[in-house]
C-alpha cells in the first residue's frame, strides 16, 4: 500500500533494539483503523485506508522532531457490513475487529508502552473504536485516545447538503484522492446519491441524531455512493487535507502531553 508516513515515524521500520531504546512512558503510538470496501464506481476499495495514511502522514511531518510519536501499521480491514453485496468489500465482524485491537493493545502494553491513539477514518468502525479505547484503558492501563477523520478541516466550499449527508465516496473523499492518488479516481464513473435530504427533513435520521435508522448501502444506493463527487477538486483536496493534518498534529501533541486531572 502507498504510504505518506515519514520513514522516521514508521514504527514497523524500527528494529526491536531501537524500540527498546524508546522512552516507554512518553512514547505515543498511533494505530490507524480504516477499511477495504466499495467506494462507488469511481474510487478504489482502499479509499479510507489511503485517506487515513495521507492525513496521518502529513500530520506526522508537522510534529516537532524530538517528540517520540510513531505510526503503527494500519488495520486495513474494518467492520464494513453496510457495504456487503458490493464486490470487493472485505469486512470483518465487530468481534474480530475488537479482538485484533485488543491483541495489539496487549502487545503494546506488554512491551511497556503506555500511550496509544486509535485513529479511525471509517464510519463503520467508529462505535467499536470508542468501545476499545475504554476497554484498553480498563484492561491494560493504557492511556488510550480515539481520534476520528479530519479534525480542523473547514471543508470551505462544501454545500450544506454534502456537509450533512455526504457520507461515502462523495465530494470530500473524492477530493482527497484527486489530490493524493489521482490515477485511482475515475471521474467518468461519477454518480451522486443521497441517503437523506436537508430540504425534506425526516424525524428519523441516518446518523448522528436522537433517533436513527440502521442503513445498508444497498438499500438506498445502486452505485454505492452516498454523496456527490461531481464538485470535488484536487485543489480542495490539498487544502482540506493540509487543514486536517494541522488539526491532527495539534491533537497528537496535546495527547502526548495529556495528564488527566483527578479533581476540577
Ligand atoms: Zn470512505
Amino acid at each position: 500500500m502507498k504510504t505518506w508516513i515519514p520513514d522516521a515515524r514508521n514504527f514497523a521500520y524500527l528494529t526491536w533494539k531501537q524500540v527498546d531504546a524508546l522512552p516507554r512512558e512518553s512514547t505515543l503510538l498511533v494505530l490507524p483503523t480504516a477499511a477495504i470496501e466499495q467506494h462507488g464506481q469511481h474510487q478504489p476499495l482502499a479509499t479510507d485506508t489511503l485517506i487515513n495514511n495521507l492525513l496521518l502522514g502529513k500530520a506526522l511531518v508537522l510534529l516537532p522532531a524530538d517528540l517520540p510519536i510513531y505510526a503503527l501499521p494500519p488495520i486495513c480491514y474494518g467492520k464494513s457490513n453496510e457495504h456487503l453485496g458490493f464486490p470487493g468489500t472485505l469486512s470483518v465482524r465487530a468481534e474480530t475487529f475488537m479482538a485484533v485491537v485488543r491483541d495489539l493493545g496487549a502487545s503494546i502494553a506488554s512491551a511497556g508502552f503506555s500511550k496509544l491513539v486509535l485513529y479511525n477514518t471509517h464510519g463503520g468502525n467508529t462505535s467499536l473504536v470508542d468501545v476499545m479505547a475504554r476497554d484498553l484503558r480498563a484492561e491494560f492501563g493504557l492511556r488510550t485516545f480515539s481520534l476520528f477523520g479530519s479534525p480542523g478541516a473547514t471543508f470551505a466550499g462544501l454545500s450544506s447538503q454534502e456537509r450533512a449527508y455526504g457520507f461515502h465516496a462523495g465530494e470530500i473523499e473524492t477530493a482527497y484522492l484527486l489530490h493524493s492518488t489521482p490515477a485511482l479516481v475515475h471521474p467518468e464513473e461519477f454518480t451522486a446519491n443521497y441517503i437523506a435530504s436537508l430540504e425534506k427533513p425526516e424525524p428519523i435520521k441516518p446518523e448522528g441524531s436522537s433517533a436513527n435508522f440502521a442503513w445498508l448501502t444497498g438499500d438506498i444506493s445502486g452505485s454505492g455512493v452516498l454523496g456527490d463527487p461531481y464538485r470535488a477538486t484536487a485543489e480542495n483536496g490539498e487544502k482540506w487535507s493540509n487543514e486536517a493534518a494541522a488539526g491532527i498534529a495539534e491533537l497528537l501533541v496535546a495527547m502526548y502531553h495529556f495528564e488527566p486531572r483527578h479533581e476540577i
